[in-house]
């Protein structure tokens, strides 16, 4: 769950020349990755590192494959430079995103761009059987990209390490309790992963590839089986002191209101507002193992179970949205995650007018709730780039920014 955040600008990190030296690796790949293209000159102009230095840098870049050489570049007078980009063939970062009931896996390349991805339902949730998944999953995938792999991100249902509150209930995964899950899944895979929860990796993969791609400052109401959100404040999420913020799903909104089985409080969200509550719902009435393909087809057809479950989560969701504003301040709220698109529009056109907010200007570049982009893949794409910050970045808020001015 470590994510580095070195400050952007070359430096030496106290006496170890090995930590300077692999910051500064960092600070010219990230240069390089944000231009696009760029010669030596140019990157020791910007990175305020010696020519020497970026010379044996840039050499050992792309002797390693993580840039590449693009010929050289026609300007002015005399020889032009030669131009340097950060290569998408160097390699590769997989990430995965265990629910309690399926498994996303994709793999990026080192500019950012999804590979390959893979979908599998999960009927246990145990860890042998989901360390067996994860491990045959990866290798598939791993087979698919060629390039090297730089790491692995994985996200889990938080939260992390609550008493009373880890692990249980349904839309958590039974049988993780007091499991190390990032050293058992490095074990299971044979490479290092990153864990981190749901909704913030959703926040951070819409950031990076969908209807966050232009905002730095907003919330993601993330569905996965249960509710979370994910809190992106100038351009990084917002972790909390111990990676749980933004557990929203077990916030009270209906004081004496229905038994949470994941808490044991009353009138959490979560017992209300969540895609769980929904295939509880809809089994209720005979219709089980609902995919996201069939909650489709029911929205489609207004079928009963799937409008009143619509109207009572737009009925919660709303006063929440304008709780957020009220605390946050977000240039937008996205909602997102494992429903078919219709259904989130069809949850923010009930909303209706909205409760009034901080967010209540008349003056508004964007509307108070967006739909999410990324739909399914959200919290895979996430935790896929975890690690790509990791081995390329310097600092997280800067490769947000680097990755989406890439151009294609
Ligand atoms: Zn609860």
């Amino acid at each position: 769950m470590t994510i580095q955040t070195i400050g952007a600008h070359p430096v030496a990190l106290g006496k170890n020349p090995e930590r300077s030296r692999e910051h500064n690796r960092r600070v010219v790949l990230d240069v390089v990755r944000r231009h696009g293209s760029l010669g030596r000159a140019h990157i020791a102009k910007l990175t305020q590192l010696t020519p020497q230095a970026v010379a044996n840098i840039v050499d050992e870049l792309v002797g390693e494959r993580l840039l590449m050489e693009m010929g050289r570049l026609r300007s002015g007078r005399g020889q032009p430079p030669i131009q340097f980009a950060v290569n998408p063939e160097g390699g590769a970062t997989i990430g995965v995103e265990i629910a309690a009931d399926h498994m996303v896996a994709v793999a990026l390349d080192l500019s950012g761009r999804l590979r390959d991805k893979r979908i599998t339902p999960l009927k246990d949730t145990t860890p042998d059987h989901i360390l067996s998944t994860f491990a045959e999953e990866l290798s598939a995938l791993n087979r698919s990209v060629a390039s090297k792999l730089l790491g692995v991100g994985v996200v889990m249902p938080g939260p992390f390490e609550i008493e009373g509150m880890t692990s249980v209930g349904p839309t958590t995964l039974a049988g993780w309790a007091g499991v190390d899950a990032a050293a058992a899944l490095s074990k299971a895979c044979g490479h290092a992963v990153v864990v981190e929860n749901d909704a913030t990796a959703a926040a951070v993969g819409e950031r990076l590839f969908g209807a966050g791609l232009a905002i730095s400052n907003f919330c993601m109401i993330y569905f996965g089986v249960g509710i979370g959100l994910g809190i992106i404040q100038d351009g990084s999420p917002y972790r909390g002191a111990f990676g749980n913020a933004g557990e929203i799903g077990h916030v009270t909104v209906a004081p004496k209101g229905r038994p949470c089985p994941s808490c044991g409080q009353r009138g959490c969200l979560e017992g209300y507002a969540s895609a769980y509550v929904l295939k509880e719902k809809l089994a209720g009435v005979g219709i089980e193992n609902c995919e996201v393909a069939d909650l489709e087809r029911l929205h489609a057809a207004a079928h009963p179970v799937v409008e009143g479950w619509v109207e009572e989560a737009a009925a919660y969701l709303g006063p929440m949205v304008a709780m957020l504003e009220n605390i946050l301040d977000p240039q937008t709220v996205i909602l997102g995650g494992a429903l078919p698109d219709a259904v989130i529009d069809d949850i923010i056109r009930r909303m209706g007018n909205l409760p009034t907010s901080v967010a209540s200007r008349r003056q508004r570049a964007l509307p108070r709730v967006l739909r999410g982009q990324t739909g399914q893949l959200t919290a895979a794409l996430g935790a896929a780039s975890l690690p790509l910050f990791h081995v390329v970045t310097p600092k997280l808020e800067t490769s947000l920014t680097a990755i989406a001015d890439i151009p294609a």
